[in-house]
C-alpha cells in the first residue's frame, strides 16, 4: 500500500516508500510527529495498543459492564467499534451495543447506516438506529434548508448526541463510546477557546463522571491522529465511505481544521500538545465552574424533555424552539 498523504505525517523528506519500519517491514506511512517510519502490522498493533491504553485510562470495563458505541458508519466510528468490541471480547461480562442516529441526510446517511449494521454484524455485535425524524419530528436536512443562521452542524451534533445518549442510557449503558480520533478532539479545544466557551472545555470527553441521565462518554481513539485511523480502516477492510456530507462546509469546524493542519504541518505534534495542554487544563476548569461556583447554572434534568441538561432549558430544546421559529417564518413567507 502506498502512503496515503503527508498530511499530519508524510511529507518530501518522510515519503514511506523510502522507508522501512522499526521491525524492518516495509513501509506504509511516516508519521512527522514521531519521526517513525510504520508498516501495516506494526501500525495495526500500535493503535490498537494506543486504543486499549486510551479504554484503560478512561473506563472500568469490570465484570457486567455495558458499552454502547455510537456508530454513524464512517471510518472513525467503525474502527472505535471494533477496538471496543476487541476489548470486550479479551475480558468477561462486557457488553457491547452499536447505536446509529439517523439525522435524515439525503443520499449521505443510508449508506452509512448499511455499513455500521454490517460491521456491527460482523462482530457479532447488537445494532439499533434511532431517527432524529421519528424522536424529534425534524431532520438535519430540513434544518439546512431553513437557512437560520447558525450552520445544520449545529444543530446535527446537539440533537444526535441527546438521541445517542437517551438510546444508551435506555439500554443501561455505563459508557457510551465515540470514534472521535485525535484530529477531532484537538479541533473540538481550538473551537471552544475560539468561542469562549470555557463550559465546553470543562465538559469535552472522556468523562470520568457525569450527571444524572448522561452516559459518560468515552474515546478510544482521541490520541489516534485521523491518517492513521483511516489507515487502519483500509488495512483491515472496513469499507471507508467517499461521500461527505452536503452541509459539512457551513461548519465553523472546517476552518479550524485547516488552520490546525497548516500547524501541524510547520510543528508537527502539535494536535497531541493541544491534547495535553487540555488534559492538565481540564481539572482546573472542572473545578472552577463546579455547581456553587458558577451562579445561574447548576446540571440537571431539562424542565422541557426531561433529559440531561447543563442548566436549565437543555441546548436541543433551545435549537427546536430556533427550528420552529424558522418554520413559522417561512410559513408565514417572511
Ligand atoms: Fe451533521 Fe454537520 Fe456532520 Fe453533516 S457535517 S453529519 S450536518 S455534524
Amino acid at each position: 500500500m502506498r502512503d496515503v498523504g503527508s498530511q499530519g505525517g508524510g511529507g518530501a523528506a518522510g515519503g514511506a516508500e523510502a522507508g522501512r519500519c522499526g521491525c524492518g517491514g516495509r513501509a506504509v506511512t511516516y508519521l512527522r510527529y514521531s519521526g517513525t517510519h510504520r508498516c501495516g502490522p506494526c501500525l495495526l498493533k500500535s493503535v490498537e495498543e494506543r486504543a486499549r491504553g486510551e479504554l484503560r485510562r478512561q473506563a472500568d470495563l469490570a465484570h457486567g459492564t455495558k458499552v454502547a458505541v455510537a456508530v454513524s458508519g464512517g471510518k472513525d466510528s467503525l474502527v472505535a467499534l471494533h477496538v471496543v468490541a476487541q476489548a470486550a471480547a479479551r475480558r468477561r461480562g462486557v457488553e457491547v451495543l452499536a447505536i446509529t442516529v439517523d439525522e435524515g441526510i439525503a443520499g449521505y446517511r443510508p449508506p452509512s447506516v448499511g455499513a455500521a449494521a454490517a460491521a456491527a454484524a460482523r462482530l457479532g455485535v447488537e445494532h439499533r438506529v434511532v431517527a432524529l425524524g421519528e424522536r424529534d419530528r425534524v431532520t438535519v436536512d430540513e434544518i439546512a434548508a431553513l437557512e437560520r443562521e447558525m450552520a445544520p452542524c449545529s444543530f446535527c451534533g446537539v440533537l444526535r448526541r441527546r438521541l445517542a445518549n437517551a438510546e444508551a442510557r435506555r439500554w443501561g449503558a455505563h459508557w457510551l463510546a465515540t470514534g472521535h480520533n485525535l484530529d477531532d478532539v484537538a479541533q473540538s479545544i481550538l473551537l471552544s477557546f475560539v468561542r469562549g466557551d470555557l463550559g465546553k472545555l470543562a465538559r469535552l470527553a472522556p468523562h470520568d463522571s457525569a450527571y444524572e441521565g448522561l452516559v459518560p462518554r468515552i474515546l478510544p481513539l482521541r490520541s489516534v491522529p485521523e491518517k492513521e485511523v483511516m489507515l487502519y480502516a483500509l488495512l483491515r477492510g472496513m469499507p471507508v465511505l467517499a461521500g461527505q456530507c452536503p452541509h459539512m462546509g457551513r461548519a465553523a469546524r472546517g476552518s479550524i481544521k485547516e488552520m490546525l493542519l497548516a500547524l501541524e504541518d510547520a510543528h508537527p505534534g502539535t494536535r497531541h500538545t493541544v491534547l495535553r495542554a487540555h488534559e492538565r487544563l481540564q481539572p482546573l476548569l472542572r473545578e472552577g465552574l463546579a455547581p456553587g461556583r458558577s451562579p445561574g447554572r447548576s446540571p440537571g434534568p431539562c424542565p422541557r424533555c426531561g433529559e440531561p441538561s447543563a442548566g436549565g432549558v437543555c441546548q436541543a430544546c433551545a435549537l427546536l424552539d430556533d427550528v420552529q421559529a424558522g418554520r413559522a417564518l417561512r410559513a408565514s413567507g417572511l
